[in-house]
């Protein structure tokens, strides 16, 4: 627990504010939403922050702080960096959690147009954009395929974690606009694009990608290969108790699922990684957690079959060492020659990236190789009434960028709606 009072007296009130311009991707004004807390006037802290962002609450929590605000922080070029993390999640515990909440004061300012919004997926990046077209007066409704808003930021990210009432929080504060939530509706079964687009101004899509890519490998089919995505979302887990547990990636979903298996009894768990520590797009914080908890790490290892006969038996890898080659920015994890190994295992579980649903396919819409939809600089697609964000759209998946992509998409939109 950080001493409040000598962290914002840390920060140094910066002119050029690199921690926001550069750092953090919402461009939260840090400094300023520091100073208001240091004067403990958290009512306006929040309300500094909320110009620029509505999941101050979840970003406070899960950013990779140390890659964004954080890591910019001039206090950081000699030191450590001011703890904006920290002081973040504080507000968002003394004002929306004592019912403070600030969005009210919003309504006052919202001047009401005629215009409708669609939104399909109520995850970051569609709680975002619905905010902002309301605080625009935009009258917004959310389709969403369950029967909960929050999308990733409830079945992607474990509670222990990110607390799942700091997410409802978010939720009914941003729903205190005035959006519109259709439940369980899911796009190509219920709902359908064409009826929205007659019946809205505009469309925003931004259901995610959230199945587990695969690796193309053999034994990829056999029982006991799971998708890491799913086994977060749906939470059909298999009896891990006594078993040993082979996790492929090195992303945040390869923490977050190795953990909860770890939690749930599994003897031993291994994070199997082509390239080193250093590479792994997961955050150090997380991967110190996931150390502390006892989860095993083979670095510099690729996995090049899975063998069993019907089930999971082991997996079959091979060293890899990091060669730059000409084009490439980093270091390319290349198989060493007759380096291969086997390592017993009753399940394996794939966390090498995620994709888009098979939907998207149906969508009309120009896909790019991955099957990500095709926006322009103004987040439109192929079709100009239809934006989309997120990871639907290939964008870099962090909770933060996601939502700097549902704003910008608002932003865009009302201009769409005002030519
Ligand atoms: Fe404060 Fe660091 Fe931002 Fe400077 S860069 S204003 S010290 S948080």
């Amino acid at each position: 627990m950080i001493d409040i009072l000598n962290e914002c007296n840390y920060c140094l009130n910066c002119k050029l504010k690199p921690c926001s311009n550069k750092g953090c991707p919402l461009n939260n004004d840090i400094p300023t939403f520091i100073k208001y807390v240091k004067d403990e006037n958290y009512e306006q802290a929040y309300k500094i922050l909320s110009n620029t962002t509505v999941l101050s609450g979840v970003c406070g929590k899960i950013c990779p702080h140390t890659k964004q605000c954080q890591g910019s922080c001039v206090r950081g070029i000699k030191g450590k960096p001011v703890q904006i993390g920290e002081l973040e999640a504080l507000v968002f515990e003394k004002t929306v959690k004592d019912e403070k909440a600030l969005y009210n004061c919003y309504k006052d300012e919202i001047k009401e147009t005629n215009k409708k919004v669609a939104i399909i997926g109520g995850g970051p990046a569609g709680l975002t954009c619905a905010a902002f077209l309301a605080r625009n007066g935009v009258k917004v409704t959310i389709y969403e395929k369950y029967n909960y808003l929050g999308g990733l930021l409830i079945h992607g990210i474990p509670e222990f974690r990110l607390p799942k009432d700091i997410v409802e929080l978010t939720v009914s504060n941003i729903l205190k606009l005035g959006i519109k939530v259709e439940y369980n509706k899911e796009l190509g079964k219920n709902i359908f694009l064409n009826v929205l687009e007659n019946n809205y101004d505009a469309i925003f899509l931004s259901y995610g990608a959230n199945n587990s890519s695969k690796m193309k490998i053999p034994g990829e089919e056999l029982d006991g290969v799971y998708g890491g995505n799913e086994l977060l979302e749906y939470k059909l887990h298999p009896d891990y108790k006594g078993k040993k547990v082979v996790v492929i990636g090195g992303g945040n979903v390869a923490m977050d699922v190795s953990r909860t298996i770890k939690r749930l009894g599994a003897k031993e768990v291994t994070i199997v990684y082509r390239r080193d520590r250093k590479q792994m797009p997961a955050e150090e914080k997380e991967i110190e957690d996931a150390i502390s908890e006892g989860i095993n790490f083979l670095l510099k290892s690729n996995v090049v079959k899975i063998n069993g006969l019907k089930k999971v038996e082991s997996i079959e890898i091979i060293k890899t060492e990091l060669i730059k080659k000409e084009g490439e920015s980093r270091e390319v994890p290349v198989n060493i020659e007759n380096s291969n190994n086997v390592l017993d295992t009753d399940f394996v579980v794939m966390a090498v990236g995620s994709e888009v649903s098979k939907i998207t396919y149906d969508l009309g819409l120009d896909l790019n190789e991955w099957g990500n939809v095709i926006i322009n600089d103004k987040c439109q697609t192929s079709n100009p009434k239809i934006f989309a964000g997120g990871d639907l759209a290939g964008i870099k998946a962090t909770v933060a960028f996601a939502s700097k992509s549902g704003k910008e998409a608002a932003n865009n939109i009302i201009q769409f709606l005002c030519s």
